[in-house]
């Protein structure tokens, strides 16, 4: 059954019909722009159904077989269930699911490790590393002395000839490896051997690769990281929320450090929603999806190369890309301006040299449309028509129509 179904048929379109009417447009929204944002996906029928069960109104503070409300004995069983397949699906000796997102992963990966004051590298935000990454807008910036690495201006990759300096001279307690803009896998064995140097934890924050690594198109840092973050709805296709695996010595100071330290009660509905997200992660049919999710990030980049875009690093390993459109006669705020306007949704990102902004694009979406490497070709021509002026946005509006018509998120 289709949302959009679910909707009509819905008591919602009865008792309110102002708010249906909203859902309805947003539905309408999704499905007739084309979704280029590297950070979603459309969750599965299945996946929305958990998200509107009973378990939306169970209070379940604390953790199976210890909870501090009554009539947890099913929300119990939904949570174990979900633990044990994130367990099994990413090989973790622990997994704590009832992270509220990916940002409250890293807090609490964070509270579990570290005490105020402590030095922490990362990513530099201007160089790709999220706000929990030591924005000073951020908890992060505010309570941790944060020292950036960055990624070389001319190749993009990450620098690790900086990153092993900048431990060796300030030792610190945490070293964060992870992105919200990077395109190429991340070195988990490098990291490692640089916080064993120094004797820092390592904290891989996938939030974006995860759901490449739960299909086998990405290195998992599993085997690598002491704690790994992980949000369960960019391309691992779940619920809105976050996730932390670890082994088995810190799981109990990771369990603590989400319930009770950071967060209240569970959010069963979504925990359910999770559990029934790594179940279609496990399947084969979940791996082929993130393999294409791959093929049509590659294909795209090198249409948008062929088209004249600067591609960081020349291409990509995942689902995102990022490029600067300045050859094209536009910077990167204006192209995501009119692309918007034309029905092409993306965001803005930190390019590798200098200040300007360039776009972030990712495949997740589109490759769960069922749309492959042709459709990456039309859309990338049809990105550099926008941005050249070539076609006008009642134009491109018509033809992301008739692709977006083509490949809906909800078949009916
Ligand atoms: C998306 C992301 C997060 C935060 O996830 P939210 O669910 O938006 O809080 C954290 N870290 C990285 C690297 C991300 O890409």
């Amino acid at each position: 059954m289709s949302v959009t179904h679910a909707l009509e048929a819905d008591v919602l379109r009865r008792q309110d019909p102002e708010l249906a009417e909203i859902l309805l447009a947003e539905g309408h929204r999704q499905s007739t722009t084309l979704q280029l944002s590297a950070a979603e996906n459309f969750a599965s029928p299945a996946v929305l159904a958990a998200l509107g069960s009973p378990l939306a109104n169970k209070y379940a503070e604390g953790y199976p077989g210890a909870r501090h409300h009554g009539g947890c004995e099913i929300a119990d069983v939904a949570e174990t269930l979900a633990v044990e397949r994130a367990r099994a699906l990413f090989g973790a000796e622990h997994a704590n699911v009832q992270s509220h997102s990916g940002s409250s992963a890293v807090l609490a990966a964070y509270a579990a490790l570290l005490r105020p004051g402590d030095t922490v590298l990362a990513l530099g935000l201007p160089h790709g590393g999220h706000l929990t990454h030591g924005s000073p807008a951020n908890f992060s910036g505010r309570w941790f002395d944060f020292v950036g690495y960055g990624v070389d201006a001319e190749s993009g990759l990450i620098d690790h000839d900086q990153v092993r300096t900048l431990a060796r001279t300030r030792r610190p307690k945490a070293i964060v490896c992870g992105s919200i803009a990077y395109p190429r896998h991340l070195d988990y064995a490098f990291f490692r051997e640089v916080a064993d140097e120094v004797g820092a934890y390592l904290i891989a924050d996938a939030a974006h690769p995860i759901g490449l690594v739960a299909g086998g198109a990405a290195p998992s840092p599993v085997p690598y990281a002491d704690l790994v973050c992980a949000t369960t709805h960019k391309v691992l296709r779940g619920p809105r929320g976050g996730m932390i695996l670890c082994g088995g010595e810190l799981a109990e100071r990771v369990d603590r450090a989400v319930f009770p330290f950071t967060q209240g009660g569970a959010q069963m509905h979504t925990i359910a929603a999770k559990a029934v997200a790594f179940g279609e992660a496990a399947t084969d049919a979940f791996a082929a999806y993130a393999r294409q999710v791959v093929a049509n990030a590659r294909a795209l980049a090198a249409v948008l190369t062929a088209e004249g875009f600067a591609v960081t690093t020349g291409g990509t390993d995942t689902h995102l890309l990022t490029c600067d459109p300045a050859p094209l006669g536009v910077d990167g705020r204006t192209a995501r301006g009119r692309l918007a306007a034309a029905g092409i949704v993306l965001e803005c990102c930190p390019l590798p040299h200098g200040d300007a902004r360039g776009l972030r694009l990712g495949t997740a979406a589109v490759t769960t449309q069922g749309m492959g490497q042709a459709e990456m070709a039309r859309i990338g021509a049809l990105l550099a028509a926008v941005l050249r002026g070539a076609t006008d946005a009642s134009g491109a509006r018509a033809r992301v129509r008739e692709l977006t018509g083509a490949f809906p998120p909800y078949p009916p």
